[in-house]
């Protein structure tokens, strides 16, 4: 061959290679409507349904038949368990760990901490969440939107730009507060997040019933979720408020339990990832802000705490719990743990655990139509473990397909069928 037929040659190479690389990272460049078919042996609706030996058809970014007939086969995922990406109701996406190996909080605003969140964000949908909601920062705000545009790898983020901390008196009148939650809608707030007490520790209310009331009602005005960091009497003061989930939730009552059940007051406890992760990355949070030294020994001691939590959760009839892990700096990407934690250490029905990271989690914000099952109309938002984790729910560990939004962004281990290249 030519030496110029050689270069022509790799430079049609180089240029192929860089075709298929947007391909895979860009929705943008496979926005034409394909029609893509997936075969599966065995599929998870996310509504608590099985399906075996049936076809997904999915055209552009969405699905549009489940077709036991539909050909020619795309991707045969035949073997794996197939069901919707999953949501995670609670995570801080842009939390990391900074260039010196130590917790650097989830506001930094320098370009380790951008590349830091972006990585976040890659390990988060490779592990098979498409959809995220982070309680939050605003630090969010570039990364969401550049995922959304098709710019950079992740899953869907939907975020509470800054919190709501409570800090008594200092936390503002309640007309400061409406005008703090107005604030947050006009920086691009999809939820608003609430730190209603401290800590298991410090369990008493940080902000009053007047103050919370302020913050519930005024989100609920403009349309948003609010997301209520509480333990205790917080609980109930939130669920009093019209407040929309609350977030972990330890020392509530039965009672206060039963009043959310009542109010239609969704829960989101935590069964372990969370404290498990303080515990294995010690080193790198102790003597940062918020992690002194005397606090890991507690830590280890709240775990079967929160496992209590949880079953006297599980006990409330009509009690809505869904899937959040709390991710964060040295988690993000091992979020499926949090599934293992409350089927092995909590009881949790394995199925019931799938649908609380699917359907259940897309009712609770509202997204029902557009995530959260497979199903005519909605978000191909695709995944495909290899084991079956109704019957061994640590396959969650093992996720070897990704499609969001009909873009394949994983595919590991899979027979395809042969391709043209
Ligand atoms: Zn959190």
């Amino acid at each position: 061959m030519h030496r110029l037929e050689v270069l022509q040659a790799m430079h049609v190479v180089r240029v192929f290679s860089v075709f298929l690389l947007l391909s895979v990272f860009s929705p943008v460049a496979l926005a034409q409507n394909k029609r893509i078919i997936i075969a599966a042996s065995t599929l998870l609706d996310g509504k608590g349904n099985v399906f075996h030996n049936t076809r997904i058809v999915i055209e552009g970014s969405k699905i549009v038949a489940i077709d036991p007939k539909a050909e020619p086969i795309d991707y045969d995922l035949r073997g794996l368990t197939v069901l919707p990406g999953w949501i995670d109701s609670h995570v801080h996406i842009t939390w990391s760990f900074g260039p010196d190996g130590k917790n650097a909080g989830g506001g930094t605003n320098t370009q380790d901490a951008a590349y830091a969140a972006a990585a976040n964000a890659w390990a988060t949908l490779m592990a098979g969440f498409t959809t995220v909601q982070s309680v939050g920062s605003p630090a969010d705000i570039p990364l969401r939107d550049a995922i959304a545009k098709g710019q950079v790898p992740g899953p869907r983020i939907l975020t509470a730009v800054q919190p709501l901390t409570g800090r008594g008196d200092q936390s503002g009148s309640p007309d400061e507060i409406r005008a703090f939650i107005r604030n947050q809608k006009a920086a691009g707030a999809d939820l608003i997040k609430i730190f209603a007490a401290n800590s298991i520790r410090r369990p008493e209310p940080t902000l009053s019933q007047e103050q919370l009331n302020a913050a519930c009602d005024e989100a609920k005005k403009l349309g948003l979720r609010t997301l209520v960091h509480a333990y205790k009497d917080a609980v109930r003061m939130a669920t009093l408020a019209g407040c929309t989930e609350i977030e972990h939730g330890p020392l509530a009552s039965d009672a206060d339990l039963k009043l959310m059940a009542q109010k239609g007051t969704w829960l989101d406890p935590q069964a372990g990832l969370v404290m498990e992760n303080y515990l294995l990355n010690k080193e790198k949070f102790v003597g940062t802000p918020g992690f002194p030294e005397e606090v890991f020994p507690t830590v280890k001691e709240m775990i079967p705490v929160y496992h209590q939590f949880f079953q006297q959760a599980l006990k409330i009839p009509g009690l809505k719990i869904v899937f959040g892990s709390d991710a964060l700096a040295g988690s993000h990407g091992r979020n499926a743990e949090e599934f293992i934690d409350r089927v092995r250490d909590v009881g949790v029905d394995p199925m019931a655990a799938m649908v609380s990271a699917n359907a259940l989690a897309a009712e609770a914000m509202g997204m029902s139509d557009q995530i959260g099952s497979i199903a005519p109309g909605l978000q191909a938002d695709i995944i495909a473990l290899d084991g079956d984790p109704i019957k061994d729910i640590t396959s969650v560990r093992r996720v070897v397909f990704v499609m969001k939004s009909g873009v394949v962004y994983k595919n590991f281990g899979v027979r395809r069928p042969a391709v043209a290249f």
